[in-house]
């Protein structure tokens, strides 16, 4: 754990804090289970407005840290699946933007019921910076990435549209609403990338 971390959980405001618990479902498991949510849930179409969609399903957004620590932009707070905050960056672009508030979402439906089991008063809190030597919290955040991208960027719609597109990844992205790099991470896991 950094210095950082430990000024953030000695401070008295936010003791009771656990980190995200991975599910270890399969991956295909986890990229229908988004969708689904996608669909049903936060009832998210293909380059809706996501913050739109977190504050209606009762989740806040700040511009900016937790406040104690300017590196932890890009976290989550998370008490109930419907009472949530999630912090985002004042430096990065909207692209980015709905990139991470989807990989939140990821941890706040894959994770946070796993996370509190057997302690409803504990918050669970996700960082942007996890210690790559910890495989639990490694494997949590591979799992938010997956839901994140399953959530902006379906397969068959993905698919359907780069093909339309005639394979160009700029283009594809504009559709989504997400960075040439994760457009790109997305076509490579779903096997479209030519070789
Ligand atoms: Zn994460």
């Amino acid at each position: 754990m950094s210095g950082a971390e430990d000024t953030f959980f000695s401070d008295g405001g936010h003791e009771n804090m656990v980190p995200p618990r991975p599910l270890r479902a399969s991956r295909e498991t986890i990229e229908k289970y988004a969708e689904v949510i996608a669909r049903e849930y936060l009832n998210l179409s293909y380059g809706d407005d996501i913050q739109h969609a977190v504050i209606k399903a009762g989740g806040k957004i700040v511009i900016g840290s937790t406040g104690e620590n300017t590196s932890n932009s890009g976290s989550l707070i998370a008490r109930s699946r419907n009472d949530f905050t999630i912090y985002l960056s004042p430096f990065t672009s909207l692209l980015r933007d709905r990139f991470t508030i989807a990989h939140e979402l990821g941890h706040l439906f894959l994770h946070l019921e796993n996370s509190l089991e057997g302690n409803p008063s504990t918050s669970m809190y996700a960082t942007r910076y996890v210690d790559e030597k910890n495989e639990e919290a490694m494997r949590a955040e591979w799992e938010a990435n997956w839901f994140a991208a399953a959530l902006l960027m379906p397969a068959t719609k993905f698919a359907e549209v780069y093909k339309t597109n005639g394979d160009d990844l700029t283009k594809t992205a504009d559709f989504f609403k997400v960075s040439s790099a994760a457009a790109s991470v997305r076509a490579n896991s779903l096997d479209l990338l030519k070789s």
